[in-house]
């Protein structure tokens, strides 16, 4: 009969495994063995009743094992409570500028993405230009240069934005939804987003951009407040007036370019928005 992989010691299929299923970080920094941290434990004693009226009389000692403290410690990242949630809100108002933002970000604890995550991925090109776009959550290679779309699919934006002659360096800046990679890539949850979205919304009333882009679907249901999908959303203008701004903004949402390296046969479309997209920035003269 077959042997497991772990049976047969071949760890490297084991790892594998897990990488495939997404789990591709470390958490801590040294391996736990919690078998034997529960092989360690005390056995339980049986537990002898004792008379509901004894208040004077000692705890039985399975009560005393019950309030000892648990071998290994919980993890003290909260979820995306309501409360995180709030003191993410509280967090990102308290910032004033750009810079003030991403020290608040870098040093908020209450999001679990931050413990895999090796950076804080807050922005890259020019804070003066007058275009702003948001993608969904750095990769591996954002996560390693801590730096938004700076791999293929990133160099892809580049290159379908500089077809309308706008460049990184110069004529616009960028950032993304989530500043933490999602381990393995995965789709952020709703409760992630939800505990990111106080960040984003400071940073775009921050920047106070002339022209907004969404790249991707994400990006564009999330700060749009919509369950519209991208298909329906991109290439269309929409006046974008969130309370956080002091007035309207011209934003489109696009295709991510991630899809158009998997779907090229909508990269025509793709063509159509920044065409869209150049018509625009003319008409409000903005290079
Ligand atoms: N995809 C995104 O949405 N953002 C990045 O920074 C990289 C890939």
């Amino acid at each position: 009969m077959a042997n497991t992989a772990e049976e047969s010691g071949n760890f490297a299929a084991i790892l594998a495994f897990w990488r495939d299923a997404g789990v591709d970080e470390a958490i801590e920094d040294a391996p736990v063995d919690r078998y034997a941290a529960s092989a360690a434990q005390p056995a339980r004693p049986p537990v002898t009743p004792t008379p509901q009226s004894s208040t004077s009389a000692p705890a039985s000692p399975a009560i005393k094992r019950a309030a000892a403290p648990p071998p290994v410690a919980p993890p003290t990242v909260p979820l995306e409570s309501p409360a995180a949630i709030a003191d993410a809100r509280a967090v990102a108002a308290s910032a004033n500028t750009l810079e003030e933002l991403r020290a608040a970000i870098e040093a908020f604890e209450g999001c679990a993405l931050k413990r895999t995550a090796k950076t804080t991925v807050f922005c890259d090109g020019n804070p003066q230009a007058d275009v702003m776009i948001v993608g969904e959550a750095p990769g591996a290679d954002e996560d390693r240069m801590g730096k938004p779309f700076v791999g293929v699919s990133g160099q892809l934006l580049d290159r379908m934005l500089g077809f309308i002659g706008l460049k990184r360096e110069t004529n616009f800046y960028i950032t993304n939804i989530l500043p933490w990679r999602p381990p393995g890539n995965r789709t952020p949850t709703t409760g992630e987003i939800a505990l990111c979205q106080p960040f984003i919304e400071r940073h775009i009333a921050l920047k106070n951009p002339k022209v907004l882009i969404f790249a991707g679907g994400v990006s564009a249901k999330t700060l749009f407040g919509t369950s519209e999908g991208i298909m329906k959303l991109r290439g269309r203008w929409f006046d974008f007036r969130p309370d956080y701004l002091p007035k309207g903004v011209p934003t489109m949402a696009i295709f991510h370019p991630a899809y158009l390296l998997r779907s090229p046969a909508q990269k025509r479309e793709a063509w159509v928005d920044l065409l869209a997209i150049r018509q625009k920035l003319d008409e409000l003269k903005i290079n």
